[in-house]
């Protein structure tokens, strides 16, 4: 059935997305986490099927253009240090076999819940991200496992299991990754 008026059916959806907008944005936040399962697991097929191939590559590639190569590594590094934390969480995870990943998105979605300053002191900007259940500990790489904290007061907190959010903080993170964590489970 055609709408009456489609204007007005268009209005009322713009509407709805201007009054839903966290809503909607921790819905996308969930259903990328869905997909991106799915196109890592198709890049995991793609790397084991053709080790050799992109190892004998990459070494050509640096034989020609070495010095070209590592500045482009560089330039990315500096560009990308959210996604530079979630390697070597990640690496620190895999050492420990520990479960879960995050990616840096997540981090720009746990913002988002968790906003900016240290919940520990309530003072500093917190900018290092924290294992509320260190890794040491068992705890895994999961985004549902991270907090903020500022440099000082996650030094301090070192490997003791803290967990600074609120229940509602905890809710919304949790609503914003069941997805995924139902795909590691
Ligand atoms: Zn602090």
């Amino acid at each position: 059935m055609a709408a009456k008026d489609p204007e007005k059916n268009r209005r009322r959806c713009v509407q709805y997305l201007a009054s839903h907008r966290e809503q909607n944005r921790l819905r996308c936040a969930a259903y990328r986490a869905r997909d991106r399962e799915a196109a890592s697991a198709r890049d995991r097929e793609y790397y084991r099927t053709h080790k050799e191939a992109r190892r004998a590559y990459g070494r050509e590639q640096y034989r020609e253009k070495g010095e070209e190569r590592r500045r482009v590594t560089r330039d990315w590094c500096r560009a990308h240090p959210c996604e530079l934390r979630a390697y070597s969480s990640a690496y620190r995870a895999r050492k420990r076999s520990a479960s879960g990943r995050w990616w840096a998105q997540d981090i720009r979605t746990l913002r988002v819940v968790l906003g900016s300053l240290c919940p520990a002191c309530g003072k500093r900007r917190s900018g290092s991200i924290d294992h509320v259940i260190p890794l040491a500990r068992g705890g895994s790489n999961h985004p549902t496992n991270l907090q903020f904290l500022c440099n000082r007061c996650n030094s301090s907190k070192s490997t003791t299991r803290k967990d600074f959010r609120t229940k509602e903080q905890r809710q919304r993170i949790l609503r914003a990754f069941q997805l995924q964590l139902f795909k590691d489970a």
